[in-house]
């Protein structure tokens, strides 16, 4: 039995826009994409389902974020923590302080609040990071694929070997509902040089992805270059880590991570906002993919991605929201509105929307089944349906325009509208 959703605009992303549409879906795959009119002919038999004045698309990839702290902004709120941050390392010291007064029971409902606002606003995969290891649970019988990387940081080698022995058994569950387990390094400022080169090598051999913020800001390159700075004074000193300073590693942070074995293609680097050409070479090199965040960059002041740099020698881009410790939202439709506002045409539309569903359904290891709209992939797109649709010629930039998030009337996952507004 085949079905045949129409659309006054379809989006596949890795082709054209095309104006009165059809997405042609046959036992739970795509296996035609294009004009109302020769899918309708060709296919006079399938079940029709039109949405009328509607865009239909693939559904969206949030290749960074933490949806454990979905509660964060209320967290902060009654620990009486809720004001904004003065620096990068007064909100590392922020967030510390609100989540040592959250009960961990808290984690799962607030994870499951994350993962119910990804889908209201059409995302269909998940870069998700996790630091406590039992809220993973909430993921089960969700229809969201993706990476579900679990968080370790530290600078003692002696609990940085107790800590890996206990995600090697978590491994061994291999997924988390739909979501491949992977680990995630917190920063190069966190994490011990000697325990950096051990995990990396440990995912090697485990073969499991990975994900490192990395580059964030120029703290952080004071810090592994200089072994100076806020972090050095204010952010050690708090977490009782004086005693652990590093000495210098003179280098950069990008250039430090590639030689603890941490660039590859299996592993998402996540922000690289504080880099110089020779780091941008070095990433592309290895394949690695970058997950932008401009809210949570604009946010916390650390400054922009060059993204052109990126564009120049061929590093991925995908797209992030980071946690509501650091962003408004959990739309990776917002994201796209801000970065285009953000980076004042230095994205363009088209570029936007490819870091916010093919990009990142490659780096996440589900482009067979999401991502763009093409034969063979699985029965994953989404429905927007505006009060007003836009011309046709300025479809790419009406979808990164703000307001797109409240307009998702339908996501398909797996053959099935998990929204059921319909
Ligand atoms: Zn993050």
């Amino acid at each position: 039995m085949a079905t045949l959703f129409l659309s006054r605009y379809l989006v596949p992303v890795t082709s054209a826009p095309i104006e009165d549409g059809g997405l042609l879906v046959r036992e739970g795959r795509m296996v035609g994409v294009g004009r109302r009119k020769e899918l309708t002919a060709a296919f006079s038999g399938a079940a029709v389902v039109d949405f009328g004045d509607a865009i239909l698309l693939p559904p969206l990839v949030n290749a960074h974020t933490h949806l454990e702290l979905t509660h964060f902004p209320n967290w902060a709120r009654r620990s009486g923590q809720g004001e904004s941050p003065a620096s990068f390392v007064d909100w590392i010291l922020h967030v510390i302080r609100v989540k040592r007064g959250v009960d961990v029971e808290l984690y799962r409902p607030s994870l499951a609040a994350g993962i119910a606002a990804a889908l209201a606003s059409g995302t269909g995969a998940i870069g998700d990071v996790l630091s406590y290891f039992p809220a993973r649970q909430a993921y089960v019988n969700t229809p969201l694929r993706g990476h579900l990387y679990l968080e370790i940081l530290g600078r003692e080698p002696a609990m940085g070997r107790k800590a890996l022995a206990r995600i090697g058994e978590l491994l061994d569950e291999k997924r988390a509902g739909q979501l491949k387990l992977g680990i995630a390094p917190h920063a190069p400022y966190s994490v011990s040089e000697e325990y950096l080169e051990h995990i990396y090598d440990f995912a090697r051999r485990r073969q499991v992805p990975t994900s490192l913020h990395l580059a964030e800001s120029r703290e952080e390159t004071s810090f592994v270059r200089d072994s100076s700075g806020p972090m050095k004074e204010q952010l050690y000193p708090f977490v009782g880590w004086q005693g652990l300073v590093p000495p210098p590693a003179r280098r950069s942070p990008v250039a430090f991570v590639e030689a603890c074995g941490g660039l590859a293609s299996s592993g998402l680097l996540v922000h690289g906002v504080q880099v110089d050409a020779a780091d941008a070479q070095r990433m592309a090199k290895a394949g690695s993919t970058l997950v932008c965040c401009p809210r949570s960059n604009a946010r916390l002041g650390v400054g922009k991605a060059p993204v052109e740099l990126y564009r120049q020698v061929g590093v991925p881009l995908a797209l992030g929201t980071d946690s509501l410790a650091s962003c408004d939202s959990l739309s990776v439709w917002d994201e796209m509105a801000f970065a285009h506002r953000w980076f004042e045409g230095r994205l363009t539309p088209s570029e936007l929307l490819a870091m916010a569903t093919i990009n990142g359904a490659r780096a996440l290891g589900v482009a067979a089944e999401q991502g763009e709209l093409k034969a063979g992939l699985g029965c994953n797109f989404q429905v927007l349906k505006p009060a007003a649709l836009p011309e046709f010629n300025n479809l790419e930039t009406f979808l990164c325009s703000p307001g797109r998030s409240a307009e998702v009337s339908a996501l398909f996952l797996d053959a099935w509208d998990v929204l059921q507004k319909n």
